[in-house]
């Protein structure tokens, strides 16, 4: 099959979160199994790409879209990057998705409408490839929410041509790209499709609900969210249209790139060690205290965090139980950035407790991996998780994670109990009584050291990768092609 992977983030080039890491893991996998995979994303002027540049194609006019140009890159993966250049709508500070000063850039419904038009126009007779048009464009998030629509009306104009089926993945459903309904204009939404059977959602226009209207597939990133974003609780107002597309919706366990997530190979760790040598892991955890300016106590039970500072990860959660995390000599070592309030609270947590609660408000890629390497037990609290994956990174590193029980933790994390060792602590329940309790088992364990061990085996035993994952989207790709109407 060839398959276009259209995104608005990959790793290494551009990453806010998990998105990022999924782009530059799956498609190269998809590439192994035998198919001709691309993957689109916007060119922004803060990436740096490594690779050569094979060539440049024309993305002609259309329309309200504007001329752009497609630059082809060899990123030597096996899966050619294609970066859509026009400067006026992706060159920009900050973000992919805000500016620098934390708002949404103002434009952000015709950046990602025009991302979304290329992607759908590379899977019809008008691709700007030549040679090349896709089979099958699988769309990410809102920003090519778009996607399907304009697939769909790609095949109403072009009944006898043969137009790629689309599959939409919601990597969040809590990001839906709402915009004002008057910007249906500037995104070629006919008007039919302007109500609440097409693109409106309480008045506006969601961008995500029309990936999940129009497309021939939808996938989320675990099981157990595939079945929560089915109910009022997790839907998100969305969830009596994904009840109705049921039988088109499958959960699909995002898996970890063992090439840059393993600590026997991790170039950015002090100290590579493996299930044998666990031993030189207790190197990463003092160099960790070194780096964050925590005390230089071995015997600490240190506690990371890595995360968006957003209600949604339970950071509310670990601040209600500093107290106890830091009795019996814990520390908490904290890598994140996002809302004000938060970052507040842990920068004074700082204060109160000098030498004992480390925060960095940063993006750093190296203090993720030495915190995933340095601590001993990786706090992931989250009120909602469609996959996460820190949480598996973390188990790949010996590190057991506390989660709470929700979407893709649930799928990931197996439980320690007094009858059975499992990989990390799950809590009872998403407050602070359930923080507690999996924290009093997570410190129980951590005090018999031959347990705390099995743990750890158990955890870094875990198979996380991609390959079971990536036969899954491709079985969706064929069932995507049947629905809409090219059997392969
Ligand atoms: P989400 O996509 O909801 O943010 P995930 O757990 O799926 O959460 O993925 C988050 C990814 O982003 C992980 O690779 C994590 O290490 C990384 N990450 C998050 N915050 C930071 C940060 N402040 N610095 C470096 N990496 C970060």
């Amino acid at each position: 099959m060839k398959i276009l992977f259209a995104t608005p983030e990959c790793a290494p080039h551009v990453k806010t979160g998990g998105l990022g890491d999924v782009s530059a893991a799956l498609p190269p996998v998809l590439a192994r199994l035998g198919h001709q995979v691309r993957i689109l994303m916007p060119n922004y002027s803060a990436m740096k790409v490594a690779g050569d540049v094979v060539a440049s194609h024309d993305v002609l006019a259309q329309d309200q879209w504007p001329a752009a140009q497609l630059i082809e890159i060899d990123a030597g993966n096996g899966v050619p990057l294609l970066l859509l250049d026009c400067p006026s709508l992706y060159h920009r500070d900050g973000s992919p998705y805000v500016g620098a000063d934390g708002a949404d850039h103002p434009d952000n419904a015709i950046r990602f409408g025009f991302l979304s038009q290329v992607a759908a126009r590379l899977g019809t007779r008008a691709s700007p490839l030549p040679h090349w048009r896709a089979d099958i464009v699988h769309a990410n998030d809102w920003p090519l929410g778009m996607t399907p629509l304009y697939l769909m009306q790609a095949r109403l104009a072009d009944p006898g041509g043969t137009v790629a089926a689309s599959v939409m993945t919601i990597h969040n459903l809590a990001f839906q790209g709402l915009f004002p309904m008057a910007s249906a204009d500037l995104l070629a939404v006919p008007w039919h499709q302007r109500g609440i059977d097409g693109v409106e959602f309480w008045g506006q226009l969601s961008m995500l609900k029309a990936g999940l209207q129009f497309a021939d597939a939808i996938t989320t990133v675990s099981p157990t969210y595939a079945r929560e974003i089915q109910t009022g609780a997790a839907g998100v107002g969305l969830d009596g249209m994904l009840r109705a597309r049921a039988d088109r919706l499958s959960g699909i366990l995002n898996g970890i790139d063992g090439a840059v997530w393993n600590p026997a190979t991790d170039q950015l760790l002090p100290h590579r060690y493996g299930a044998q040598s666990l031993a030189l892991k207790r190197l990463n955890k003092t160099a960790l205290q070194a780096r964050c300016g925590l005390q230089p106590r071995a015997e600490a039970m240190v506690f990371g965090v890595v995360s968006r500072l957003t209600a949604q990860k339970g950071i509310d959660l670990v601040l209600a139980a500093l107290p106890a995390l830091l009795a019996q000599g814990g520390q908490l070592a904290v890598l994140g950035q996002g809302a004000p309030a938060l970052q507040q609270a842990l920068l004074d947590a700082v204060a109160r407790y000098p030498g004992t609660v480390a925060v960095s408000v940063d993006f750093d890629e190296s203090l993720a991996h030495l915190i995933e390497a340095g601590a001993d037990c990786f706090l992931m609290p989250s009120r909602f998780e469609p996959c996460g994956l820190n949480q598996m990174y973390s188990q790949a590193y010996g590190t057991p994670p506390l989660v709470n029980a929700t979407g893709g933790l649930v799928d990931s994390v197996v439980d320690s109990t007094e009858a059975s060792d499992g990989t990390g602590f799950v809590m009872p329940s998403a407050d602070a009584a359930g923080f507690a309790d999996a924290l009093d088992r997570a410190r129980a364990a951590f005090a018999d050291r031959p347990r705390w061990q099995r743990i750890q085996a158990n955890g870094m035993a875990s198979r996380f990768g991609w390959d079971s994952s990536a036969a899954r989207y491709v079985a969706v790709y064929g069932e995507a092609l049947i629905r809409a109407g090219q059997p392969g």
